[in-house]
């Protein structure tokens, strides 16, 4: 990541009608601190969490929240819950959030937390328990202006709402309500925030792969580079669709290309922890929803329970769906899921990270290289950030939106922020990720300026 904000200051630094009235010494410093704000958190918090569990064992489980950088408002982020949580991990995530934020004009910093656990192994008084600690130990860093986390990996509204509670205790007489986005509807969450991802993942796919192509043909014949010459091939003829994750993200996803069928694009497969089902006629969506519904969000792995359903797919290895024969993948499962050992057999022409992360640094440029379009994460899967910023503005208001209106609002915003990007994507050699950090280092290093922070 340090490369590519690198590579993003270059690119800034090198356009000079970017920040005009910095020029020689000053320029160079300025750049010079734009490096280290961006590359170093604000802050970043860690604390053992003492949790006595119902068999009388008390556990002290590591606990993270790291604030990157709130120039352009309250840190936000989510709280992952998760084994392979560490300190580096959510400083990463810290960071992409900030991007993430910039790059749509959320007017929110970035922050993320984590906490090393597999949620399964706890019981629900368990983790009742451990989301309170987490309340307490870090409740002076976190409210509504200061720091707002909100779901990730691991926990959903439940959690929120468990949260929200102990911050309304701790903080009594405090406007709460804005302390934690992704809350239940009960408790003051937003309609459309738990599918708002999932939707932002596929509507970025769509209005780039063919709303903004066909609009844009010929313009795009006559900007030709690697990456229009793979949009072009795809032109006319709907895509092949392999998505990996099953979860809150890439569920939804599925269900969006599932139901968008005037496009005709088909999800010819899907894959979670276990297992991956594939049909090349396409998947029956809403029957797999159905069934992970009641089965503890699992697909399902053995014949006869597709039989039963009535769901017609062939059982493959979960990590052959990466290298499937498909048009497009969407990555919704973890980080670095395409790396070096499996770059070279990834057959998809265009990729959308529904995950933060899931492509490693050397893998991603050597797909650039080869004209795949990657639709990266601070782009694609800022849907549930977006509608957090509706929640916190509507518990501000205390008035609510309608779901439809939450997701004219958020395919509205992204779509703003795809068409500043996609002319400029398709009119140079630079890969999409690079163009949306160039985007979004420049707004926050504008902004920064113009708080006279970069003297
Ligand atoms: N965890 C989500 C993300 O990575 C949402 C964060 C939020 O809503 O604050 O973007």
């Amino acid at each position: 990541m340090k490369g590519i904000i690198n590579e993003s200051l270059q690119a800034l630094n090198d356009d000079e009608s970017y920040l005009p009235d910095m020029q020689g010494d000053d320029r160079e410093k300025a750049f010079k601190s734009l490096e280290s704000i961006l590359s170093t958190p604000n802050n970043i918090s860690k604390s053992f969490l003492r949790v006595p569990l119902e068999n009388g064992r008390v556990v002290r489980i590591p606990a993270f929240r790291v604030q990157h950088n709130n120039t352009l408002g309250p840190y936000k982020g989510g709280i992952r819950f998760h084994e392979s949580v560490n300190e580096d991990e959510v400083s990463k995530l810290a960071e992409l959030m900030t991007l993430k934020n910039s790059l749509h004009e959320v007017p929110f910093g970035g922050g993320k937390g984590g906490v090393i656990i597999d949620p399964r192994e706890y019981t629900v008084k368990e983790l009742n328990l451990i989301c309170k600690k987490y309340v307490q130990y870090f409740s002076d860093i976190i409210g509504p202006d200061k720091d707002i986390p909100a779901p990730d990996m691991g926990t959903g509204e439940r959690e929120m709402d468990w949260m929200m509670a102990e911050f309304k205790s701790i903080h009594p007489g405090h406007a709460y309500r804005g302390s934690f986005t992704g809350k239940s509807i009960l408790n003051g969450g937003s309609l459309g925030r738990r599918e708002a991802t999932g939707k932002g993942v596929y509507f970025s796919f769509r209005y780039m792969m063919h709303d903004f192509l066909k609009e844009n043909k010929k313009w795009f014949r006559e900007n030709e580079n690697r990456f229009a010459q793979t949009a072009l091939d795809h032109l006319d003829k709907p895509f092949d669709i392999a998505v990996q994750g099953f979860g809150n993200v890439g569920s939804v996803a599925a269900l969006e290309a599932f139901q968008c069928d005037h496009l005709q694009n088909r999800v010819v497969a899907v894959s979670d922890r276990n297992v991956c089902l594939y049909n090349s006629d396409g998947l029956d969506i809403p029957a797999l929803i159905k069934y992970t519904e009641d089965h503890d969000g699992a697909l399902p792995t053995e014949e006869g329970q597709l039989d039963d359903q009535g769901i017609k797919a062939i059982i493959k290895d979960r990590d052959e769906l990466l290298t499937l024969e498909v048009d497009t993948l969407i990555l919704a499962a973890l980080e670095d899921q395409i790396h070096e050992d499996n770059v070279e057999e990834i057959k998809a022409n265009i990729i959308v990270e529904g995950a933060n992360g899931p492509i490693t640094e050397q893998a991603d440029e050597y797909l650039a290289d080869r004209g795949v379009v990657i639709i990266p994460d601070i782009l694609a899967n800022a849907g549930g950030v977006i509608v957090s910023y509706f929640e916190w503005m509507q518990g501000r208001e205390t008035q609510f939106y309608e779901e439809e209106e939450i997701y004219k609002l958020l395919f509205k915003k992204m779509q703003h922020t795809m068409d500043t990007i996609l002319p400029q994507f398709f009119g140079d050699p630079f890969p999409l990720r690079q163009n949306c950090y160039i985007h979004a280092v420049g707004k926050l290093s504008e902004v920064l300026y113009r708080q006279g922070k970069l003297y």
